[in-house]
């Protein structure tokens, strides 16, 4: 037999491979290193058995109401997924035909050309902060990370919304981070229309391992989104440590991202002392430039630390905010490490 190809355009790009290597301290995906909410602690630790043999809800509606309240929008303006990963590709599936164009600003989320060549539609990345280039590309789908990552800075509610108005397809708000930072459009995507608002639960709410994403715009869209996701996505344990953090532990959670605020200004101040120029971050990282941004993650990973290289334009290394204790040592290493960063003295 023949190996069967799949669809041609799968030729042009490689499953997406994040890199993460086994290290002491993990600070390359920016995810919450105090753990998980005590109240999903508790659940894991409990005979929590007929959530694992039972088919879970539907389209989670336990959790949709959970985060309408959360975020103050109705229910009927929510839709979750196995993670926001699976609500982006589902709202990009939903809403284009293979051919069509899927623009945002660059660099940002190193999924979003995976997830236009996975759906067949052509990636047309434009400068970073070029808002005008943005509305410009007329894509069919317009993408805007905000706190953006791997660069740290939100865009303005006023710009997101002047964006929105300026376009003509499908606008994606990703805010993965904004629990951090910057302000959210939800209220403004759940009465729009052509605006999806995606979050995560898996940055400040400490539960990536269990995928749980959501969306937030208006019904009629969410529902398409909805149709285009499919049944059965957020599983039934993902579920209810999702309904437990948001329902008991937000104080957990803004405890920790207070931490996090605090630990991050204190190292935005750190690297400058010793030379480096990181960039000001409304999120849970810090995007540092340096000399090479391979080398530095490889000096880094040599002391235990993972870091993310990002590059060519610019080379930086993405660092993850993480505890007290952790920060201590990163910020020892930056500083021994400095020249070789290409820090000045
Ligand atoms: C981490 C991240 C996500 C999240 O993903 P999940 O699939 O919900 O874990 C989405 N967008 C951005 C920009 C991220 O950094």
């Amino acid at each position: 037999m023949t190996a069967l190809a799949p669809r041609p355009s799968y030729a042009r790009f490689e499953a997406y491979e994040p890199g993460r290597r086994p290290v002491r301290i993990d600070l390359s995906d920016n995810t919450n290193q105090a753990g998980v909410p005590p109240s999903v602690r508790r659940l894991l630790e409990g005979a929590a058995s007929s959530l694992v043999t039972r088919y879970p809800s539907v389209y989670g509606a336990d959790l949709k109401r959970a985060l309408a309240t959360f975020a103050g929008v109705p229910e009927d303006a929510i839709v979750t997924g196995c993670g926001s990963d699976d609500v982006l590709d589902s709202a990009v599936r939903a809403f284009t035909e293979p051919g069509d164009r899927l623009a945002y600003p660059w660099p940002t989320f190193s999924m979003l050309p995976h997830l236009a060549l996975m759906n067949g539609l052509e990636p047309a990345p434009v400068p970073l902060g070029d808002l005008d280039a943005l509305a410009g590309a007329r894509a069919r789908v317009t993408y805007l990370c905000t706190p953006n990552n791997p660069t740290g800075g939100a865009t303005p509610r006023a710009d997101v919304l002047a964006l929105a108005a300026r376009t003509e397809g499908l606008v994606i708000v990703d805010e993965a981070y904004v629990d951090y930072g910057g302000e959210s459009v939800v209220r403004d995507a759940a009465a729009a229309e052509r605006v999806l608002v995606t979050r995560t639960m898996s940055k400040a709410f400490g539960l990536a391992g269990l995928r749980v994403g959501w969306g937030v715009g208006a019904p009629s869209l969410v529902r398409a989104v909805e149709k285009s996701r499919g049944p059965y996505k957020v599983g039934g344990l993902a579920e209810r440590a999702a309904v437990l953090a948001l329902t008991e532990d937000l104080g957990w959670v803004r405890a920790r991202v207070a931490e996090v605020l605090a630990e991050r200004a204190r190292a935005l101040e750190a690297l400058r002392a010793a030379g480096l120029a990181p960039w000001a971050s409304d999120a849970n990282f810090l995007f540092v430039p340096v000399r090479s941004a391979k080398a530095a993650a490889e000096a880094f990973h040599a002391r235990g630390v993972g870091v993310r290289p990002f590059g060519p334009d610019p080379e930086a290394v993405r660092i993850s905010i993480g505890t007290r204790e952790q920060m201590d040592e990163v910020l020892a290493i930056a500083r021994d490490l400095s020249e070789e960063l290409g820090g000045r003295p």
